[in-house]
């Protein structure tokens, strides 16, 4: 017999096992099924902000956490480096298997039923005595549901099944190349960048609003670059040189590891994201945040508003509001911040030397940066504060071309 379900989360990444929790939370019954077996990795540099915490609502255990991170270390090109240490604690490094299995765990906590290993494969309607239910194919038989949420990222087939999209246009994706880099046990933190609490960003021109990480975990390193699809072709080279600095600034002596490149959905551009009763969150909706690259926290706050909805359309019995009612929230609480983010990339564009040369000589900037990483809406804040400051941004830029003001590698806290 098929079993009947309030709502079916395809994808039990950030966004999936968020929907599925909340929904439970909310009284519903609920399957979330995975195409991989868990724990399953998930390549990222696992950067988990204060304002994803925060929107999760829980604690994370001392078991998935592998960094503090309290500040931001600004490179360019040159090798020159503003590090600016955080009095708040910006967010924390996580390993996704570890994490990603954790938010899992905690939608059963919840109530709901999780199946891995288990692909969504084909997904239909079927109108009877009862309204219009979903009929959800999967490689462990069929399910009913009167509600879908497809979180299964940005190559997931339930955008596809129900029309949303067919395929991403090129400038809606960002590319990147990544690796872990794992250091030999006995090798301290220390000797890998004196301080390991501390998230590195590069400029790396010549590609368009790209940035490469550096980002460490316990016994390692997560090293990559991103930048617009249109660089895809030029980015593993980017990557190796990239890499090349990264290893040579803390001495390592360790080849370069092949790359792994993936695609980023970003978000910023007005798009359908839900269809009656299936609505797409995280990366599958297109929820990567144009300029940083983080994807974690939308992933998490698009799940939990699809199960939101959801829980309100189940306890009203009216389903047909519930894709319109998604849209215009997910426009409210991702859309605008979004739009601001891409201004600033693209402000940036190619990040050569004018940018680093200004937050060089007006360090205090990248706590501006450090903000988006804090809490949601920065990047409003982000273009006021550096409108009101522009004055004095400008002047001391001058002056630290005239030599009034010392450059070179730049020390700040707060
Ligand atoms: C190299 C790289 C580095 C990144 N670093 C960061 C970072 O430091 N911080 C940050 O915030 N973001 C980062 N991101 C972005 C972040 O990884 C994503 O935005 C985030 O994982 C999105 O979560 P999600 O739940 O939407 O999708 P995902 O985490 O991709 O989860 C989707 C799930 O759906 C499952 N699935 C797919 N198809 C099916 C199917 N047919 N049936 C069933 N299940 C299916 C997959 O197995 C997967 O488990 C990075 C991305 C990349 C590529």
């Amino acid at each position: 017999m098929m079993r009947d379900y309030d709502v079916v989360v395809v994808g039990a990444g950030p966004a999936g096992s968020t929907a599925a929790r909340v929904a439970a939370e909310r009284g519903l019954d609920v399957l979330l099924i995975d195409k991989a077996r868990f724990p399953r990795n998930k390549p990222c540099a696992g950067g988990v902000t204060t304002k994803a915490l925060n929107e999760l609502g829980f604690d994370l255990p001392g078991s998935v956490v592998e960094r503090d991170i309290m500040g931001i270390r600004l490179v360019s090109s040159g090798g020159r480096s503003v590090s600016a240490r955080d009095s708040r604690r910006l967010g924390v490094t996580v390993r996704r298997a570890t994490f990603d299995g954790f938010l899992a765990k905690k939608a059963v906590e919840a109530g709901a039923c999780f199946l891995d290993d288990t692909p969504l494969i084909d997904l239909g309607t079927e109108t009877g005595g009862r309204g219009e239910r979903y009929l959800v194919t999967t490689s462990r038989g069929r399910f009913r549901a009167k509600a879908i949420v497809g979180a299964d990222g940005a190559c997931g087939r339930t955008a596809r099944l129900v029309g949303i999209r067919r395929r991403w246009c090129r400038w809606e994706l960002g590319a990147s190349v990544s690796a872990e880099v794992d250091l030999p046990p006995d090798l301290s933190p220390d000797a890998v960048g004196s301080e390991p609490d501390l998230i590195e960003l590069h400029l790396v021109p010549p590609l368009r609003a790209a940035f490469g990480w550096a980002f460490h975990r316990k016994g390692g390193l997560h090293i990559g670059i991103g930048a617009t699809a249109f660089d895809a072709p030029r980015i593993g080279e980017a990557f190796r040189g990239h890499f090349r600095r990264v290893a040579q600034a803390r001495g390592l002596e360790v080849p370069c590891p092949r790359g792994r490149g993936h695609v980023l959905p970003t978000g910023g551009i007005r798009r359908p994201v839900a269809r009656g009763g299936v609505l797409l969150a995280g990366d599958a909706a297109g929820f990567v945040d144009p300029f940083s690259g983080e994807g974690i926290y939308n992933a998490i706050r698009s799940g939990r508003t699809a199960a939101e909805v959801i829980a309100d359309a189940a306890s009203s019995g009216d389903f047909s509001r519930a894709a319109p009612v998604y849209m215009h929230r997910c426009r409210q609480e991702l859309l605008r911040e979004f739009r601001l983010s891409m201004l600033l990339a693209a402000m940036l564009g190619r990040k050569d030397g004018l940018p680093f040369a200004m937050v060089e000589a007006n360090p205090d900037l990248v706590f501006l940066l450090a903000d988006i990483l804090y809490e949601p809406g920065s990047y409003r804040r982000l273009f006021l504060a550096s409108l009101v400051r522009s004055p004095r941004i400008v002047a001391r830029f001058l002056m630290a071309r005239l030599g009034l003001v010392p450059t070179g590698s730049v020390r700040i806290s707060r």
